[in-house]
């Protein structure tokens, strides 16, 4: 016993030394205001401190998380400073397109000022204008080099007479919201101005909001409704939802959406609502959405999180990340009610006929138009020489399903590969997955290997429809045009074994 009291003072002491020279964490406060929203020039302020280098460099996203396109962030900052804590300017330098060297004391705190044109109505680019503001974080925080990991405040000071602020980002004050780091910051959208909602609702008791800018005139309820059962039925495939609330952001009318951890933006004019394909064409667009929480967001692969967004992140998966979730969108609405055997068909044949009508798809590989993305383009280059992960993508994903379902007398399907993948993956080893890990997940899942299904993934290779969809009694009928055009036909085959009768069913959720 008595080393313990010789030892004691020692440990007091080395802990006193620790304690005093332990340097406060880093700390960084944005202010984004907008004295002349007509101008569209947001005004942003940052206040750092804490940084313990004296050289610090500041630098602008190259691109959003979600939409695989360099973007010229950096181009439309202007008016940058940069000063201390009495006001007296720091020396700086531009060291690269989308980077800011800030010289500085060690320690002390650093004042940065700049503007960002928002001017591109897109739910990737910054927008602001007399009538409302949107926030697309990559495109107006600029982030101290080596501490992307630290917390980050944020205090937005809307223009006069906007009522309203719609983010993911949880609320600590009036105005005032807290990530936990830079990703979580650049993955929260926000939306400013005089917003409308519809009625909010809870999947799991979790709280879900639909807010928007210019909404339309649409029955309100109805569609807090349907997405509750969308959301349910999502949820239902993984078995958890891994957010504390979700927020549907609407920018107005327009064309896209991206995905986001807790929320996602949207273009959309509920009027859209108003008639069944429309309705079921919106859904889809917003299930896609959601459904990306899960497949690209948590469930991803190593290339897609932590990101690099000073460059391109490469990846051959974006056919599991983005076709899978083309899939999964007719799945999920499917299975709540609020798509037909008919239409799931329908979007699938689109999907086979689209790609086969594609000359490209004798030239590039689905790894390929993923790895290529970003060149070609979201939905590639040219028909004539590449291919839309979007359109074989949900195809092949269909294929996939039906090949477990098959091999295991359907007791496993695709919905065992993503829960593989989200609990294994995404909670118990916090990473994304690597393609093999992908390929070995479906074979455990299925009990046999997959390789033929692969060369459809891999190669040029023509896919057997017949013998895929026929698992699920499924037959799939070729026409020729005068023009060469291919157009196929989905069908239920008439006289099914009981497997295939099984499989058609639960695959539906019936
Ligand atoms: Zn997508």
């Amino acid at each position: 016993m008595s080393f313990l009291k010789l030892l004691l003072p020692a440990i007091i002491l080395a802990c006193t030394v620790h304690l005093s020279s332990r340097a406060q964490p880093a700390q960084f406060h944005y202010t984004v205001s907008m004295p002349q929203p007509q101008s569209h020039q947001l005004h942003i302020q940052l206040i750092a401190t804490g940084i313990t280098q004296s050289i610090t460099d500041f630098t602008m996203p190259s691109w959003m998380p979600g939409y695989y396109q360099l973007l010229n962030y950096a181009g439309k900052v202007s008016g940058f400073a940069a000063t201390d804590n009495n006001h007296q300017p720091l020396s700086w330098e531009k060291t690269g397109h989308s980077t800011w060297r800030v010289i500085h004391s060690a320690g002390s705190a650093i004042h940065l000022e700049y503007d960002v044109n928002a001017s591109t109505n897109f739910v990737a680019q910054p927008w602001l204008d007399s009538t409302h503001a949107y926030i697309a974080p990559t495109g107006v925080f600029l982030y101290p080099a080596g501490y992307l990991q630290s917390a980050v405040s944020l205090t937005v000071q809307p223009a006069a007479q906007w009522p309203n602020i719609a983010t993911g980002l949880a609320k600590t004050n009036t105005n005032t919201f807290h990530a936990n780091n830079f990703d979580i910051l650049y993955d929260s959208p926000i939306l400013i101005g005089q917003l409308e909602s519809t009625p909010s609702f809870t999947v799991k008791g979790i709280p879900h909001y639909f807010t928007g800018w210019r909404i339309g005139n649409f029955d309100k309820q109805q569609l807090s409704n349907d997405l509750q059962k969308m959301i349910t039925s999502a949820a239902n495939i993984i078995g958890e939802i891994p957010y504390p609330h979700y927020t549907f952001l609407a920018i107005g009318p327009g064309r896209g959406g991206i995905e986001h951890l807790n929320s996602t933006t949207i273009s959309f004019s509920g009027e859209h609502l108003n008639t069944p394909e429309g309705r079921e064409q919106m859904l889809s667009f917003m299930a896609h959405e959601y459904f990306h929480h899960y497949n690209v967001k948590r469930i991803r692969p190593v290339a897609l999180g932590p990101f690099d967004y000073t460059r391109e992140n490469i990846t051959n998966m974006l056919w599991v990340s983005e076709g899978l979730t083309v899939y999964y969108e007719y799945i999920v609405l499917r299975r709540a009610g609020l798509m037909t055997t008919e239409s799931l068909l329908q979007n699938l044949q689109h999907n086979i006929a689209a790609y086969e009508n594609t000359s490209g798809r004798l030239y590039q590989s689905l790894t390929q138009a993923s790895a290529e993305t970003w060149h070609d383009g979201p939905f590639g280059r040219s028909p004539d020489s590449t291919i839309s992960y979007y359109q074989k993508g949900p195809a092949m994903g269909m294929l996939l399903d039906f090949a477990i379902r098959n091999a295991t007398n359907n007791n496993k399907s695709l919905d065992d590969v993503m829960r593989t993948l989200y609990y294994r993956f995404y909670k118990e080893k916090q990473r994304g997955f690597t393609d093999k890990e992908f390929q070995q997940v479906c074979e455990a899942t299925a009990g046999i290997k997959l390789d033929e299904f692969f060369e459809y993934i891999y190669t040029v290779k023509t896919p057997d429809y017949t013998k895929y969809l026929g698992y699920g009694g499924i037959a799939i009928d070729l026409q020729t045009t005068s023009s060469n055009k291919k157009i196929y036909s989905l069908s239920f085959i008439r006289e099914v074994t009981p497997l295939q009768e099984a499989i058609r069913k639960s695959w539906q959720g019936l």
